[in-house]
């Protein structure tokens, strides 16, 4: 088994993103704290955990349960390439758009898919003190990602 310390250090390594953000070798993660303090928070906070796990898990071919096609990869399935959540995608990118401007978002947009789904789930895992920096995409991305589940 290895140590927590080993698995942290390996995961860090490589997803240095979610230093600092999501995951620290001696605090909770931001997404449980405010998770826990908010309740109206809660359901959103552990659905972008849930997502984050997936997608630095390992990989497996899994299919979409919105429309059924074969996926390497559910996490840049569901966030960038699904057809079948095209509103839900919207309400994430025009809330994208209004908080990172015009630059941001097209800064964002130039990445691979992989590097678009890492950045979103970086940014509504930022935190200000006990709240989440950007709630309202954290809210569209947990709803836009709920699919995996529901
Ligand atoms: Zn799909």
């Amino acid at each position: 088994m290895p140590s927590k310390l080993k698995v942290f250090t390996e995961l860090i390594c490589a997803y240095p993103w979610l230093d600092d953000y999501i995951i620290d070798s001696s605090q909770c993660s931001n997404l449980l704290r405010v998770g826990k303090i908010q309740q109206n928070m809660k359901y959103t906070c552990q659905t972008i955990l849930k997502v984050i796990g997936k997608l630095i898990s390992n990989q497996y071919v899994s299919y979409c349960k919105l429309c059924d096609k074969k996926t390497f990869n559910s996490v840049e399935h569901v966030i960038c390439f699904c057809t079948n959540n095209d509103a839900h995608r919207n309400r994430v990118l025009d809330a994208v758009y209004d908080v990172k401007g015009h630059d941001g978002f097209m800064s964002m947009m130039s990445l691979n898919s992989v590097q678009q789904c890492e950045l979103l789930l970086q940014f509504v895992s930022e935190s200000e003190g006990d709240e989440l920096r950007y709630p309202c995409i954290a809210h569209t991305v947990a709803t836009l990602c709920s699919s995996m589940w529901d």
